[in-house]
C-alpha cells in the first residue's frame, strides 16, 4: 500500500531530457531551432570543450518579455501551438515545448532576452530546475542562452559524455544540418573563442557545402530543381564517380528540418544503382518541400524521422527525378593519358598505347562514312524540364524510336575484336563492346520491367521445348519465384521425373541460350533467399540477363552491328557504366592527342 507515487516535477523534466537531451550537441540544436523559430536572422553559437562546459547561443530574434520567460521553461510551454488541430499543420521547428525544460533540468542555464514590446530586457537563471526569478537587466532585442555544465550534477548521465573533440564534432554537425537548411540566416560557430565557421547570408546551398566540406566538392555537384504535385524539391548531387565509401553524406532535408528516411535513402540508393561503383554511396544533399497536412513529424522527440502519408509517392518521385538527372549527363570517363615524356607505368598500359597508336593509322587511313544522322531527338531540352509529361514523352520516344534511329557517330573501327573506337566532335571515344552492350540491354531491360509491377516481357514460344533436369531444391526456388519467371516471359513444364522443359522463352533475350540462364539464375536466386527484397533481385536478375545476351569481347561485329550498338548508346544517353559500375566508353580529346603529338 502507498507504494505508487506521482513523480515530482523536475524528476519528470529529467525524464523528458533523456529523450531529447543526450549530449551538448542536442542542446545546440534545440536552442538554434528556437532562435529559427524567433526569426533570428542572425544566430551565433558559441562553446567550450565540446559544449560540455559551457554552450551559448546568441540571436537577434524576438526574444521574450519577463512574463514569457518565465513561462519557457515550464514543461509543455509552447508559443507554437494552441490547440491540437494545430498538430496537423506545423510550419515550425519546435512544438513539443519540452527542450527548455529538459536542459534546465540537467545544467545550469542563464538567459537574457528582450523584445520590442519592453523597453528593458529580462534575465532568468535556473540550475538543475532550481529557478530563481526573472529579473530586469539591460539588452538589446534578442536572445542569448548560456547552458553550462550539461549533467553536472548527474554523474550517470556525464559518464556517456565522450571527450570535447567527439563531442564538438557533433555540435558541428548538428550546425552543419541546420545551416544547410537555413542559408536565408547568417551563422557562426566558435569552439574555445576559435571561429570554425561564418556563414554570411545571401549564399545558396551549394556555397553552404563549399565553406562546410569543401569548396571542390561543392563545383562539382550537380544541380536539380522540380516542382510537380505537392512536392518542391531543390538537390545537390554528386556525379556517380565521385561516390563515398559510406553513406554519411547523404542529406535530407523536409521543409527546413533535417530528417533521416529510409523511403528517402532507397530511392537515391536506386537512382544511382549501377552508374556507382557498388561499394560506393552518392553524396547527396535533397531540399523538399512540402505541405504540412502530407506527413506527421511528430513520431519521434527529436522529430528526426516523420512518417509520409504516401511514402510510395515520395519515393518513386525522387527516384524518378535523381535518375533523370544523372541520366541527362556525360557520364563517359575522361581518359587519363601518362603525361608526355613519362613512361606508362605497366605492360598493360604499354599495349593500350600501341593498340590506339595502331588504331590511330588505320582509322585515319580509311576513314569510312557511316550514315547520314536521321531523326534526332533533343534530350537537352528534356533535362532542363523536370515534369514528368517530359520524361514520359522522353520514354516515349525510347519505346517508338530507341534502339534503331538516333545518329550514330559516323566514323568507327574495331580493334582485337573487343574496342571500337569512334569519332567524336572533339575527339574519340574507345568503347568496351561488351560492357557497352550489357549497359544498353540492362537498361532497356529496366525500363521495360522495374518502373511498374505488372510488366512482363514479351514471351516467344520455343520451337522445341528445351528439358533439364532440376534438384528438388531447385524446384522448390522456382516455385517460390513463379512471379519473376512470368515477368521474364519463362514458361516452365514439368517433362517427367526431375525434369522440366523451357517452353517459352523472352523474344528480346533471344540471343540466350535459356538452359544455361536457368540454371545460372537458380544459382542467383538460392544465393539472394530471403536476403534481400524482390526489387534488388529483379535487378540482379536483369544484370545477369544482360551480361548474358550481351555481345562478347573477342566477337568480330559487322559494320550493320557496330552502327547499331553506337547509334543505341546515343539513344539512351545513360550508358557510361556497365551494372557492375565499370567504364562502358573512355573519352579521348583533340587537345589531349595535340598535347601528346606536342602540337600544342
Ligand atoms: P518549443 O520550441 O517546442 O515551443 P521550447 O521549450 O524549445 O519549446 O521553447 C519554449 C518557448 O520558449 C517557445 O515556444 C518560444 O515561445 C520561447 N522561446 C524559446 N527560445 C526562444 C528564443 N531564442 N527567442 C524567442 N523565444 C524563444
Ligand atoms: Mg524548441
Amino acid at each position: 500500500m502507498g507504494r505508487i507515487k506521482i513523480l515530482d516535477q523536475n524528476t519528470v523534466n529529467m525524464i523528458a531530457a533523456g529523450e531529447v537531451i543526450e549530449r551538448p550537441a542536442s542542446v545546440v540544436k534545440e536552442l538554434v531551432e528556437n532562435s529559427i523559430d524567433a526569426g533570428a536572422t542572425e544566430i551565433n553559437v558559441y562553446a567550450e570543450d565540446g559544449g560540455i562546459k559551457l554552450i551559448r547561443v546568441v540571436d537577434n530574434g524576438c526574444g521574450m518579455d519577463g512574463e514569457d520567460l518565465a513561462l519557457a521553461f515550464e514543461p509543455h510551454a509552447t508559443s507554437k501551438l494552441k490547440t491540437s488541430a494545430d498538430l496537423l499543420n506545423i510550419s515550425t521547428m519546435g512544438f513539443r515545448g519540452e527542450a527548455l525544460a529538459s536542459i534546465a533540468a540537467v545544467a545550469k542555464v542563464t538567459v537574457i532576452s528582450g523584445c520590442t514590446d519592453s523597453i528593458e530586457a529580462a534575465r532568468y537563471e535556473i540550475d538543475c530546475g532550481i529557478k530563481d526569478d526573472v529579473r530586469p537587466c539591460s539588452g538589446d532585442t534578442g536572445t542569448t542562452i548560456e547552458v553550462r555544465n550539461l549533467f553536472y550534477k548527474m554523474p550517470a548521465r556525464k559518464k556517456f559524455l565522450r571527450t570535447a573533440n567527439t563531442e564538438m564534432t557533433h555540435i558541428i554537425e548538428q550546425f552543419t544540418r541546420i545551416a544547410l537548411a537555413h542559408t536565408d540566416i547568417s551563422m557562426t560557430l566558435f569552439h574555445n573563442d576559435r571561429q570554425l565557421y561564418r556563414l554570411p547570408v545571401g549564399e545558396g546551398a551549394r556555397e553552404r557545402i563549399g565553406s562546410l566540406f569543401s569548396a571542390d566538392l561543392a563545383q562539382s555537384l550537380l544541380e536539380l530543381q522540380s516542382t510537380e504535385r505537392n512536392l518542391k524539391l531543390s538537390a545537390l548531387l554528386c556525379r556517380p564517380q565521385n561516390g563515398r565509401a559510406n553513406a554519411k553524406f547523404q542529406y535530407f532535408f523536409l521543409n527546413g528540418r533535417y530528417i533521416r528516411d529510409k523511403f528517402l535513402s532507397a530511392a537515391v540508393r536506386e537512382a544511382y544503382r549501377g552508374l556507382i561503383e557498388p561499394d560506393k554511396y552518392p553524396m547527396v544533399f535533397l531540399f523538399l518541400q512540402m505541405p504540412p497536412q502530407n506527413f506527421d513529424v511528430n513520431v519521434h522527440p527529436t522529430k528526426i524521422e516523420v512518417r509520409f502519408d504516401d511514402s510510395n509517392l515520395v519515393y518513386s518521385q525522387i527516384l524518378a527525378l535523381v535518375r533523370e538527372k544523372l541520366l541527362s549527363i556525360d557520364l563517359d570517363v575522361q581518359a587519363k593519358l601518362p603525361k608526355s615524356g613519362q613512361m606508362p607505368a605497366s605492360q598493360e598500359s604499354q599495349d593500350i598505347k600501341q593498340s590506339i597508336t595502331g588504331a590511330m593509322v588505320e582509322f585515319f587511313s580509311q576513314n569510312r562514312q557511316g550514315e547520314a544522322p536521321q531523326r534526332h531527338f533533343d534530350f537537352s531540352k528534356i533535362a532542363k524540364k523536370s515534369d514528368f509529361a517530359a520524361v514520359e514523352q522522353r520514354d516515349r520516344f525510347y519505346e517508338k524510336n530507341a534502339l534503331q534511329t538516333a545518329p550514330a557517330p559516323q566514323q568507327y573501327l574495331q580493334i582485337h575484336d573487343s574496342y571500337i573506337i569512334a569519332q567524336t566532335e572533339d575527339g574519340f571515344l574507345i568503347v568496351d563492346q561488351h560492357a557497352l552492350h550489357e549497359r544498353i540491354i540492362y537498361e532497356d531491360l529496366c525500363r521495360r520491367l522495374a518502373s511498374d509491377s505488372a510488366a512482363r516481357l514479351e514471351s516467344q514460344k520455343l520451337l522445341i521445348p528445351e528439358s533439364f533436369e532440376l534438384t528438388p531444391a531447385q524446384v522448390q526456388i522456382l516455385e517460390a519465384n513463379k512471379d519473376l519467371l512470368d515477368r521474364l516471359g519463362i514458361e516452365l513444364e514439368p517433362f517427367g521425373p526431375g525434369i522440366w522443359a523451357v517452353q517459352s522463352f523472352s523474344s528480346l533475350l533471344s540471343g540466350i541460350k535459356p538452359v544455361e540462364f536457368l540454371i545460372d539464375m537458380l544459382d542467383v536466386l538460392a544465393d539472394s533467399a530471403g536476403r534481400i527484397d524482390s526489387e534488388r533481385l529483379l535487378h540482379k536478375i536483369l544484370d545477369l540477363a544482360a551480361c548474358k545476351a550481351a555481345v562478347k569481347a573477342g566477337q568480330k561485329l559487322n559494320p550493320a552491328e557496330i552502327d547499331k550498338l553506337l547509334s543505341d548508346k546515343n539513344a539512351i544517353e545513360r550508358v557510361s557504366r556497365c551494372p557492375h559500375g565499370r567504364p562502358t566508353a573512355i573519352k579521348f580529346s583533340l587537345a589531349e592527342l595535340e598535347k601528346q603529338f606536342k602540337r600544342t
